[in-house]
Formats: C-alpha cells, sequence, structure tokens
C-alpha cells in the first residue's frame, strides 16, 4: 500500500511597500509604480480620507490604539490626530506616533510653520530633534 501524497500548500509571501509586513500573496495588491500594498494599508488608507471628510478617527494605524482609548487617555479637551501622506497613500497616526514618524520625514516637515508650530519640530541640534 502506497502511503497517501503529502499534501502541500503553496503561500507565497508578499511584502507590503507601506507596512513592511509579508503577507499571503491573496492579500496584497499591485498598485501605480509596482509598488505591492496589503488590504490593511488600504483600509486604513480609506479609513484616513473619510476622517478627513470628517468621520471621527478610527484610531492609530502605527500603536494600533483605537480612536475610544486616545480619546480618553488624553488630558484636556482635545485629541490630535495626524494623518500624513506616505508613498502615495494616507496613514493616520496619534501625537505619540507622529513624533517618531516626523523625524525621518523632516525633508517635509522640516523649518516649516506646520513643524514649528503645530508639532513643535525646530532644526536640527546634533542627532537630536527637539519636539
Ligand atoms: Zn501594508
Ligand atoms: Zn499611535
Amino acid at each position: 500500500m502506497t502511503p497517501a501524497p503529502a499534501v502541500h500548500s503553496l503561500v507565497i509571501a508578499v511584502r507590503c511597500h507601506f507596512c513592511s509586513r509579508q503577507l499571503p500573496a491573496f492579500r496584497t495588491h499591485q498598485i501605480a509604480d509596482a509598488q505591492t500594498i496589503c488590504d490593511d494599508c488600504i483600509e486604513w488608507h480609506n479609513k484616513a480620507l473619510e476622517f478627513l471628510a470628517g468621520a471621527p478617527p478610527p484610531g492609530c494605524q502605527a500603536c494600533g490604539a483605537t480612536w475610544e482609548f486616545l480619546r480618553d487617555s488624553t488630558p484636556g479637551a482635545e485629541v490630535r490626530m495626524y494623518v500624513v501622506p506616505a508613498d502615495g497613500i494616507y496613514q493616520i497616526r496619534c501625537a505619540t506616533c507622529i513624533r517618531g514618524y516626523l523625524p525621518k520625514r523632516r525633508d517635509l516637515y522640516r523649518e516649516t510653520p506646520f513643524g514649528a508650530r503645530a508639532l513643535k519640530i525646530w532644526p536640527r541640534r546634533g542627532n537630536l530633534w527637539v519636539i
């Protein structure tokens, strides 16, 4: 009696250009310039567009905090959420995560009124960004 043939499943992992996760190919999509985007990033991009149109933000894409958590854990009346352009899509980040993100995008925000005033990003001092 011959043994039953082994069943192999082959899942091709593809890296999402935006969140850098490796995902099965069926969860990713090919967009302009041969970039690959996963369904999570598309969903967040759509949520960011809805947020910009006035809908409540769903939370932070980077740390996963929900809007309810951010609202309830932020002292004061105002919770700031940030929509950042990332290679052609939008991502939503909380105030904590934006601090880690902005220094990487100093090409965009350095010495702009937005960077200096709203986000308190000042010109670079040595290797430190003063926020
Ligand atoms: Zn992704
Ligand atoms: Zn966050």
